[in-house]
């Protein structure tokens, strides 16, 4: 498979009244044409930051890119001026947002919002576009299009109103998706309905997708690979059957854990991570996840560890992967395991 998409040791700071918040501290990974990446972690862990720098979207200051490199088929996207960078942002690379309320202007029809996506971009005439603008709505599952073309936001659903976020992100057949919490907001029959449409997507327009998510469960469903952050670093990547059958690292066990269980007895509380995530003002010397690791050692507090190997493209940034460190006993996850590909 062909790299769209290459981050390279990224590091992005915010300066702060405070000090400086190092919210991502070297983030590597590609994205291959035609797959799923799924970054996943808690809020605060950096994957929402590592998109919008993707896309270019933080403001300078208080937004900083202190190191990495971004490439998008070959062209270095850290370089690019801001009109440059126009050019991509929504005709090559799209992005989709949690809340489609705060990205869909409120004044504006529907079909409208869609049709300016689409001649910003294309040198196209204004029946092309509105027929292109039909088109999409039809492919995103919106009934009754052209009628619906003339609506405002609000009219719509919270699930409608995702349904055309998206629609106006592949107006342009755009190569990348981002998609950052997109179905967080909505009921789980929507999101069903929503994740499938993006699985649709890829399969048949050959749209490669970068996931942002908090849930486990979505990651289940939809990823190819996976890459784990937490404390504005990658500690566990591979593929999904690598994070799901096989997990690494301890913090990856916990949010294996805190997926429901068809077996756990019903109004039983979740499993959680204990503690919360470290300040990002003054990151821990070593392990990130050492204040809340159930299987913390000495060294963990004192050197932070680098992603190494385990098998394929699979990597895990934890010392217990070293040669002299203790074994332990991972923790049953095989509930965790059976959603893989559970659509
Ligand atoms: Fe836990 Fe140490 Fe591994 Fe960090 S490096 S996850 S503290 S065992």
């Amino acid at each position: 498979m062909q790299k769209i998409l290459e981050v390279n040791n990224l590091a992005v700071s915010f300066d702060t009244y405070a000090g400086e918040v190092q919210a991502v501290r070297g983030v590597t990974f590609h994205l291959n044409s035609q797959e799923t990446l799924a970054i996943v972690g808690e809020s605060g862990s950096g994957k929402s930051v590592t998109v919008q720098t993707i896309m270019k979207l933080l403001p300078n200051p208080p937004a900083r890119i202190k190191n990495g490199t971004i490439n998008y088929n070959g062209k270095e996207l850290t370089k690019l001026t801001d009109k440059q960078m126009e050019r991509i942002r929504g005709k090559e690379i799209s992005m989709i947002f949690q809340d489609p309320m705060t990205s869909l202007n409120p004044t504006m029809k529907v079909g409208d919002q869609i049709i300016e996506g689409i001649k910003k971009h294309e040198k196209i005439n204004q029946s092309d576009a509105v027929a292109r603008a039909l088109e999409m709505l039809t492919m995103v599952g919106i009934p009754s299009p052209k009628e619906n073309m003339a609506r405002y936001p609000h009219q719509f659903s919270g699930g409608m109103r995702q349904r055309v976020m998206i629609a106006i992100a592949l107006a342009c057949n755009s190569n990348v998706l981002l998609a950052d919490e997109p179905t967080t907001a909505l009921d789980v029959t929507m999101q069903a309905q929503i994740l499938r449409l993006m699985n649709d997507l890829k399969d048949n327009l050959g749209t490669a997708i970068v996931l942002i998510t908090h849930d486990m469960g979505v990651v289940a469903q939809m990823a190819d690979r996976i890459a784990v952050m937490y404390g504005g670093k990658i500690v566990e990547t591979g593929t999904a059957e690598d994070i799901f059958y096989n997990p690494q690292h301890p913090y990856t066990w916990g949010l294996l854990q805190s997926m429901p269980s068809h077996s756990k007895p019903r109004g039983g509380r979740l499993s959680v991570i204990p503690g919360t995530p470290p300040d990002m003002l003054t990151p821990p010397k070593g392990c990130a996840f050492a204040a809340r690791c159930l299987y913390c050692m000495n060294i963990c507090k004192e050197v932070d560890p680098e992603l190494t190997l385990i098998v394929g493209e699979h990597q895990s940034a934890c010392w217990l992967q070293d040669p002299s460190a203790p074994k332990v006993d991972r923790p049953k996850l095989d509930h965790a395991a059976r959603q893989l590909g559970g659509m």
